[in-house]
């Protein structure tokens, strides 16, 4: 027998009691009498002890010869500790060794496995395995665990079935870039792997599974970022005969039930704001909503007093940092030069401070009088103490620019709380969006997500004034996840890729099999996928979603420890007749 107990598992109420314990030797102290051995597993710590005099001597010499990271099984009596450690859950007890049998030994670990390791990233990803024995990676994996089993045993209470759908597809240029396939038995043809399951869930509406969901793995081609990886995981859903209000209820009651059970979090609120309103008072379309400052718009008080960067800007924005006053002009210096980083892009930054003594003091006094600058604290709603800070430009640039320095300030003033969620559903996104570089629209969300039914007149008139019937999901600033209603109607998808530059045959070629299927009776519906790993991590308190992933990609797209992608055999590539062209490693 390996074991009795876990290294988590055995407590005062167990002195006495003969256990068997295996792990891995995470430290050894050696008193010269005395000498202590950490024993770790997946459950926890727990401290086992032998004594010259009092254990076999030969037991002494096989511990002495143990290192950090062997594995071990060990007999012995649960006994009370006389000095406890209070951090750690067997701390009262420790095992008085009688026997030690060595598993296997181990090199010495390239980093410690500690909470605070050594180790570099990168020699953490090679060596992910050893990474994962460490505390915080290991309870972000359990962590990921509960919330999957969570979402799943959600679902299955709404009649959800979990159904897959294939991860060798048809490749499509619409969205992101493709990881492609070779398909050998095809010569010259590929499959794509998906980017999500979008069509095929949409599929299976048609085949009258009228509630669907799928906890599974995308891949997308792109550049990545610390909350980006090539491969990543959603959970999808999809449902028939519902409306919009029907989708954000599901799984704002999904959102509700994963934060009670995981963090015993409620929600008063779970608020809504169309994507305009947004846009406008937050310049973003996922605002974080933990704090206020939204923006106030000054056209009419601030123009026509002289001063040029107001009197050509298209919109004039400001917010209100409360009791910031008191700024000091190195304060306001850094925020200036926050702002016109090239990454954010503003000319410069406009301050007022309503002082406590009720005095007003602007970096444009020489254009606006007191009395006038009254006016503006007066829209802020402001009191004395506060500070006004101001941007001017072309509305999207500037709407953007406030954007950023309001997180920036939300952080310098501690207004973003990692403890504090703040549910958002965003809604009536448009439909399409101009690109102006290749002159065509593209479809904000994708291209089956339906217009609102009454703004399908305007997509023959005005196509960016039409509103869709998408929603996006937004926790603390950062988008959870998005869905739209689906057009179901062929006559309305086909005027949809129109509107998207597709032929009526590049259409058929790349969405046939959709559109054919939508000939066959496909009900109305709509569905949604959320970011699991954005979601496990916010649910853990990080920013970026790599340690949540058991066996994630580096930022070049490498797996370091597989060392992958890697070069396939030139027999492989004939099979495939793949003739490569130079490559760099020839
Ligand atoms: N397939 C969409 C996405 O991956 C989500 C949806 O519309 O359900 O963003």
């Amino acid at each position: 027998m390996f074991r009795t107990h876990t290294c988590g598992a055995l407590r005062l109420s167990d002195v006495g009691k003969e256990v068997v314990l295996s792990g891995w030797v995470q430290r050894i102290r050696d008193k010269g009498t005395l000498l202590w051995i950490d024993l770790r597993d997946r459950y926890g710590i727990t401290q086992l002890f032998l004594e010259t005099g009092l254990s076999d001597q030969k037991v002494i010499d096989k511990a002495r010869a143990l290192g950090r990271e062997y594995v071990i099984r060990v007999e012995g009596t649960v006994v009370e500790r006389e000095s406890k450690n209070p951090n750690i859950p067997t701390g009262e007890i420790e095992i008085r060794v009688t026997q030690i049998e060595q598993l296997n030994a181990s090199k010495t670990p390239p980093f410690t496995i500690e909470d605070n390791t050594d180790g570099g990233d990168e020699l953490r990803m090679k060596y992910r395995y050893l990474d994962l024995r460490r505390n915080s990676l290991k309870n972000n994996i359990m962590l990921r665990h509960k919330l999957a089993m969570q979402t799943r045993y959600y679902l299955d209470s709404q009649g959800f079935l979990e159904i897959e759908t294939p991860y060798l597809i048809k490749s499509t240029p619409e969205g992101a870039r493709d990881f492609v396939v070779p398909s050998r038995m095809n010569p010259g043809e590929f499959y794509a792997l998906p980017q999500s399951p979008q069509q095929y869930k949409q599929i299976l509406m048609v085949s009258g599974f009228d509630k669907y969901f799928q906890i599974v793995r995308c891949f997308r081609d792109e550049d990545l970022r610390a909350d980006r990886q090539p491969e990543f995981t959603q959970i999808d859903c999809e449902m028939s005969y519902i409306s919009q209000e029907d989708i954000l209820n599901t799984f704002e009651g999904m959102t509700r039930h994963l934060f009670n059970k995981i963090k015993g979090i409620t929600f008063d609120t779970f608020e809504r704001m169309d994507w305009h309103t947004a846009m406008k008072f937050y310049g973003s379309d996922k605002p974080d909503l933990r704090f206020g400052m939204a923006f106030v718009e000054l056209n009419d008080l601030a123009k026509g007093k002289g001063l040029g960067i107001f009197d050509e800007a298209e919109l004039i924005i400001g917010i209100k940092a409360e009791n910031c006053a008191e700024y000091t002009r190195k304060q306001l210096d850094a925020l200036t030069d926050f702002v016109k980083r090239p990454q954010i892009g503003a000319k410069g930054l406009v301050y007022v401070k309503y002082n406590t003594d009720g005095t007003i003091k602007s970096s444009v006094d020489k254009f606006y009088s007191p009395e006038d600058l009254k006016l503006w604290t007066d829209r802020f709603g402001a009191k004395p103490g506060d500070l006004l800070l101001i941007l001017s430009g072309n509305t999207d640039a500037v709407r953007k620019q406030m954007n950023e320095l309001r997180l920036e300030m939300g952080n310098q003033l501690g207004l973003r709380d990692p403890n504090v969620f703040k549910p958002l559903w965003v809604v009536d996104f448009p439909l399409l969006e101009w690109d102006k570089e290749t002159k065509r629209y593209y479809a904000m969300h994708h291209p089956f997500t339906s217009p609102k039914p009454e703004d399908i007149a305007l997509l023959e008139t005005n196509p960016e004034n039409v509103r869709a019937n998408a929603y996006d999901l937004v926790i603390n600033g950062v988008e959870i996840g998005g869905g739209s209603i689906r057009i179901h109607d062929r006559e309305l998808q086909r005027k949809m890729f129109s509107l998207l530059g597709f032929s009526d045959q590049e259409a058929q070629n790349q969405f046939g099999f959709l559109m054919d299927a939508f000939e066959y009776g496909a009900p109305p519906h709509g569905g949604i996928a959320l970011g699991f790993d954005r979601l496990v991590a916010m649910f853990g308190g990080q920013d970026s979603i790599r340690d949540f992933i058991a066996f994630p990609k580096n930022n070049a797209g490498r797996d370091m420890m597989a060392d992958s992608p890697s070069t396939i055999a030139t027999a492989q590539l004939d099979e495939l007749q793949i003739a490569l062209k130079a490559t760099k490693k020839e």
